[in-house]
């Protein structure tokens, strides 16, 4: 049964509704709707003018509604008068085909067609900073190796327990939360779902996280490489299929190695077929390409991958299968958009299926150590504008993401990579003044 937003409101006490809709580039964009209002949005849709955000529109384009999907609203659990509700956008009563929750939801019903309902949890790294971003928030956080490190973790218990304390209300199943492996880093799990249940959280989430750390006088980061040297803040994302009531796991088959069925193989198989072009999807900034493919950190290793490789339980390559009925993509970073980094997966992943492919040998090795020796898999592409080349050469992908988003996609990003090459750089000064 659909709920009615002004009726919830009225039940908790609910002011005012954030609408958000994600635009390409990832930014949520929302308008402040008082509840007397929210009947007539939840029907209409709020009105914007989708030129002005990141969708591949004109200023003449008819104006954009954002629909609230009901099914995702939630009180925010800082400001009990407010609430936050995904949306997707519509146009003259049509779905805006390249936007991403959309595409998104395009694929979730795809795979359906194909007994596919795909569940996953993802793991967005961040970093606490000073509010101007400019360094870590503790200066006390300066071991070499701080993974795990538990005096760092207590000196922001109170910005931590305060987002996991909401989770739980929240009934996401929150299990744990560390410090990561970089200075003033930090991450926190909770349980997986279905593609589009974690696509709102991963959205909503990131908004939290923000929005507790501004309450206490610092900021969160998902940016993939925010500072040199350290490692970055990846977006892991685990991932299985499961009949369409969600009670089998299609992907756990004990009598295959690691645990992993035929099928979840040759769903692997699309993703490891299509690695190169997605990483423009899960990698999706000038940014991203300081994670992959960076030297190794103060703390010893990157934790990123750097070639299209898989594994079992060894956190050296881009796919791991930690255990049975289930592996880990580990090239998303905090950047990725979390509904394109689902749909990504789903549209690698189907293709893999209707295919049969192969995802080819595993590989046991320490990438870091021994990544040199290593003569198959593909490197990943070096940086945004090799990825985007990528993307586009894969017509397969484009077609299954979406004429419209493929096009839109590509080009913005290449704007935004024309933008960044006309940028002039100190580097270049440094190296270039007295040539
Ligand atoms: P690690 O750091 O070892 O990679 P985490 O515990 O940080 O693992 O994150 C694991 C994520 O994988 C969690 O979101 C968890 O709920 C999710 N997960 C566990 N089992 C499955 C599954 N069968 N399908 C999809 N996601 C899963
Ligand atoms: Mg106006
Ligand atoms: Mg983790
Ligand atoms: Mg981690
Ligand atoms: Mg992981």
């Amino acid at each position: 049964m659909t709920i009615d937003l002004e009726a919830w409101a009225k039940e908790r006490g609910v002011k005012y509704f954030m609408i958000s809709y994600t635009d390409l580039f990832g930014a949520q964009r929302a308008k402040l709707v008082p509840t007397a209002a929210i009947r007539g949005m939840q029907e209409e849709g709020a009105g914007f003018a989708g030129f002005a955000t990141w969708l591949d529109l004109t200023p003449a384009h008819p104006d954009l509604f954002a629909k609230p999907d009901p099914s995702s609203v939630i009180q925010l659990p800082w400001k009990k008068d407010a609430a936050w509700v995904a949306a997707d956008c519509m146009m003259e009563g049509k779905p805006v085909d390249q936007s991403p929750r959309v595409t998104l939801k395009r694929l979730i019903g795809e795979a359906a067609q194909e007994g596919l309902r795909v569940k996953t949890g993802v793991e967005p790294e961040f970093f606490l900073t000073t509010p101007d971003g400019s360094e870590i928030s503790d200066a006390a956080d300066t071991a070499e190796k701080p993974c795990y490190d538990q005096q760092a973790l207590l000196r922001r218990y109170d910005v931590i327990a305060e987002i996991c304390d909401y989770m739980l209300e929240l009934g996401w199943n929150p299990y744990q939360n560390d410090h990561e492996d970089a200075n003033g880093q930090f991450e926190m799990n909770w349980e997986y779902d279905d593609a589009l249940a974690t696509a709102d959280k991963h959205s909503f989430f990131k908004f939290m996280v923000r929005s507790v750390a501004e309450k206490h006088g610092l900021r969160a980061t998902f940016m993939p490489k925010p500072f040199q040297g350290k490692t970055g803040n990846g977006c892991h994302a685990h991932i299985s299929v499961w009949d369409m009531e969600g009670k089998k796991n299609a992907f756990a088959d004990k009598a295959m190695p690691f645990g992993l069925s035929a099928q979840g193989r040759t769903f692997l198989g699309g993703i490891m077929k299509h690695a190169s072009a997605l990483a423009a999807v899960t990698n999706p900034t000038v940014n991203s390409y300081k994670r992959i493919n960076a030297p190794r950190t103060i703390s010893g290793a990157t934790w990123a991958p750097n070639t299209v490789t898989w594994t079992g339980n060894n956190r050296t390559h881009m796919v791991r299968v930690p255990g049975p009925g289930r592996f880990e993509l580990r090239l998303p970073d905090g950047a990725v958009n979390p509904y394109l980094l689902q749909a990504i997966i789903i549209a690698a992943g189907m293709s893999g299926v209707q295919s049969k492919a192969d995802p080819g040998p595993h590989s046991d090795i320490d990438m870091y150590k021994d990544g040199h020796k290593f003569n198959g898999g593909a490197k990943l592409p070096l940086n945004l504008l090799d990825a985007l080349r990528f993307y586009d050469e894969d017509s397969e992908l484009k077609r299954l993401m979406g004429t419209e988003f493929s096009s839109a996609f590509l080009k913005l990003k290449h704007q935004e990579w024309n933008a960044f090459c006309s940028h002039f750089t100190d580097w270049e000064k440094a190296n270039t003044l007295d040539i």
